[in-house]
């Protein structure tokens, strides 16, 4: 180590560690003020004596984050497919390309033949009348909630949404649907009970004032026992538009969720609109799609309303990579063979110190308010339950769950190919 006063003139100029290839390439990463500042920091240190002149690059490329986000990516070892708190569907290696092509300038809003402004999004639209044809038109909006809204707005403002007691549904952190749709003036008008409501309560209710009639999945929970409510058919057929909102955006019937309402029945049932969101088990970015009538989707759309909840331009890039591309993630969790989840944590448990982890049987969840009591059967590797805040808290923090006093790492959600990552991180956490 040089005498201080040495050292002082021995510490590298700003700009000579600011041309360092590596220091360069952060720079573009992370942008010249953020590097700058940690290229200052470095020379402070070096002045004080409290590292070489010589480690002045070295400390700076130290200090600096990996990414120009404080967004952490993470593995979802929790078994709970669409994870809100973990940003709900991860997006398929086709629609993250989609989106990144977006990004620039694109002509989201121009027709290239002509050169002419054209509908938003089109591609979008047209890639969810092609797998849903039983809708005339389609509209995407920033989230469900956003597609709730407008729709309800549009339809009823200044009257009345006639909506069943049992459907008050309060969609997570405080957020009630109810409160959601008064905010923005229709006035609701509730009918029947918390666990039965008949067509002769909706009957009762509309009149003149009624805007139209809303149905809402209750998606994250189920009233079981004596309970009865009125199928969107028996609605359609009082006259009113229906609204359905039916919450996770499943578009065809699926075996393997029988509960789980979807798009083309309802609107083959007579809902003027259904609702739902893009990035639950559509499997895409978080969007909300509008689909239905020609008549109410132009009421929608016209309403100025629908300006301030616009989808960005790569929202509709991803969403249309996930609807015209392959499998999206989601749904390989949510089909993951038990018997391949099994070999799975096996590897892991003889990746690891003997006796650390075992293979037990643990059930996934859909999750994100998507077929409340129904679970998906599958395995986990269970440690000791304190495993659980150390995995949080790697480089790259891995998930779990905390259930019966220990920690499950479950990898129905995590792509195979990370499973070594996994791994890693449980021997870490040990060591
Ligand atoms: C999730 C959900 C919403 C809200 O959708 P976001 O995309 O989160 O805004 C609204 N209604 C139902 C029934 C839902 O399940």
């Amino acid at each position: 180590m040089p005498h201080p006063a040495d050292a002082r003139r021995l510490v590298p100029r700003t700009d000579f560690v600011l041309a360092e290839p590596a220091v360069a390439q952060a720079v573009s990463r992370l942008g010249h003020e953020s590097v700058k500042a940690a290229v200052q920091a470095a020379q402070a240190l070096a002045r004080a004596g409290e590292i070489s002149p010589d480690d002045v690059v070295a400390s700076t490329l130290a200090a600096l984050p990996e990414r120009s986000t404080t967004l952490t990516p993470v593995l979802n070892a929790t078994g709970v497919v669409i994870h809100t708190n973990l940003g709900r569907a991860p997006l398929s290696d086709a629609a993250v390309e989609a989106m990144r092509a977006a990004a620039g300038t694109v002509d989201v809003e121009l027709d290239l033949a002509t050169g002419r402004r054209s509908t938003r999004g089109r591609g979008t639209l047209a890639a969810l009348l092609e797998l849903l044809p039983e809708a005339e038109a389609a509209l995407v909006v920033n989230n469900g909630a956003a597609a709730l809204v407008l729709a309800t707005t549009a339809l009823a403002a200044g009257r009345e949404v006639v909506v069943s007691r049992g459907e008050m549904v309060e969609i997570g952190d405080g957020f009630r649907l109810p409160d959601l749709i008064a905010s923005a003036g229709a006035r609701l008008r509730e009918v029947g009970t918390t666990n039965r409501t008949t067509l002769a309560d909706y009957e009762a209710a509309i009149g003149p004032e009624t805007g139209c009639v809303l149905k809402v999945h209750p998606s994250n929970f189920r009233v079981e026992g004596f309970t009865s409510a009125v199928p969107v058919a028996a609605l359609a057929a009082l006259g009113p538009p229906v609204v359905h909102d039916i919450g996770s955006g499943l578009l065809r019937p699926h075996r393997l969720l029988p509960d789980e309402p979807d798009a083309a029945r309802s609107l083959a049932d007579g809902a003027a609109v259904v609702t739902c969101s893009g990035d639950k088990l559509l499997g895409g970015p978080q969007a909300g799609l509008v689909l239905g009538r020609t008549d109410t989707v132009t009421r929608l759309r016209r309403h100025p309303l629908a300006r301030a909840v616009r989808a960005d331009k790569t929202t509709l890039a991803a969403l249309e990579a996930t609807l015209r591309g392959p499998r999206a993630p989601v749904w390989d969790a949510l089909e993951a063979d038990p018997d391949r989840l099994r070999a799975r944590c096996d590897a892991l448990v003889a990746a690891l110190p003997e006796g650390l982890g075992t293979t037990v049987p643990a059930d996934g969840v859909v999750g994100g308010g998507g077929a409340p009591g129904h679970t998906l059967p599958g395995w986990a590797v269970a440690l000791p339950e304190s495993y659980a805040a150390g995995l949080r808290l790697q480089p790259r923090p891995v998930l779990a769950r905390v259930e019966r006093a220990h920690c499950l790492v479950d990898l129905r959600c995590i792509p195979e190919a990370a499973d070594p990552l996994v791994a890693q991180a449980i021997r870490t956490v040990v060591g």
